[in-house]
């Protein structure tokens, strides 16, 4: 998954959803850690600014 910054306006919506705390964030910017990432796009269905995209 892949966060898209520039339409991201960090309502924290996907980290409320994540089910394993893998997109957080961290110094003004949403990210992901990938490696724990499940794919499971439950953060890309939960974003209203759709900034979040499957790589
Ligand atoms: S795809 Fe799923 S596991 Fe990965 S960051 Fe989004 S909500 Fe979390
Ligand atoms: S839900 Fe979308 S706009 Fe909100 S913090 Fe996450 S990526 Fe940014």
């Amino acid at each position: 998954m892949r966060i898209v910054q520039e339409k991201c306006k960090k309502c924290l919506e996907c980290v409320d959803v994540c089910p394993v705390k893998t997109i957080f964030q961290k110094n003004e910017i949403v990210e992901i850690c990938k490696s724990g990432c499940l794919e499971c796009g439950c953060c890309a269905s939960s974003c209203p600014n759709n900034a979040i995209e499957y790589e």
